[in-house]
C-alpha cells in the first residue's frame, strides 16, 4: 500500500514567491454516512495531485485533485451503488490579509490534507447516491426493483371506497 499523507509541510518545498510544484500524493478518506447509511471510499488510499504555487509573503495557492469512487446502497433501489467521482478544489493561504484569504486547511504551513480531501469529496457528492443516474427504484405498491421489473409491472387501481359502497346499494 502505497504511503499516505495526512498533513503536509507546505514550508518544507522552500519555494520562492512564484515558484510551483505539482506533488503525486496519496491520501485516506474515512467513510461517509449519507441517510443513516455507510458509504465507503474506494480506494482506501485515494491517489491525489496536489499543486502548489508560492504566493508573497507567507502565502500558497493550492490546487486538490483526485478521483474517487463511493460504495454503498443506491438510495432509489437500495442494489449496491459505485458512483465515480472527480474531484477538484482550491484554496488560497494568504496569512495576514483577511479572513477571506485564510484557508482552514493551513496553519504555519503545514496542510491539512486528510481533512480537506474529505471536505473536498463531501462537497462533490451529490444529496442522492444512485447506483445510476436513471434508476427505476423500488415499486411504492408491492417493493420490487423497477430496473428489473419491466416497462408492464403494474398493478391494478385500488378500487375507490366510494364506488364500493354505491355497489352495496340494491336498486329494487
Ligand atoms: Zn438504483
Ligand atoms: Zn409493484
Amino acid at each position: 500500500m502505497p504511503l499516505r499523507t495526512d498533513t503536509f509541510d507546505l514550508g518544507g518545498l522552500r519555494l520562492s514567491s512564484g515558484e510551483g510544484r505539482r506533488l503525486d500524493l496519496h491520501v485516506a478518506i474515512e467513510p461517509f454516512e449519507l441517510g443513516g447509511e455507510p458509504y465507503a471510499v474506494e480506494p482506501r488510499v485515494v491517489p491525489a495531485q496536489l499543486d502548489v504555487s508560492r504566493t508573497t509573503g507567507a502565502g500558497y495557492a493550492l490546487r486538490l485533485g483526485f478521483e474517487a469512487t463511493l460504495n454503498g446502497p443506491c438510495m432509489r433501489c437500495l442494489s449496491p451503488a459505485e458512483p465515480v467521482f472527480q474531484v477538484t478544489a482550491r484554496e488560497v493561504s494568504q496569512p495576514g490579509e483577511g479572513d477571506e484569504l485564510e484557508s482552514p486547511y493551513v496553519r504555519d504551513g503545514v496542510l491539512d490534507l486528510r481533512a480537506w480531501a474529505r471536505d473536498a469529496l463531501a462537497l462533490t457528492v451529490p444529496t442522492q447516491v444512485l447506483c445510476r443516474s436513471d434508476c427505476a427504484g423500488l415499486c411504492p405498491v408491492c417493493g420490487e426493483d423497477l430496473n428489473l421489473a419491466g416497462d408492464d409491472h403494474a398493478h391494478e387501481p385500488e378500487p375507490d371506497p366510494r364506488w364500493a359502497k354505491l355497489s352495496e346499494l340494491r336498486f329494487d
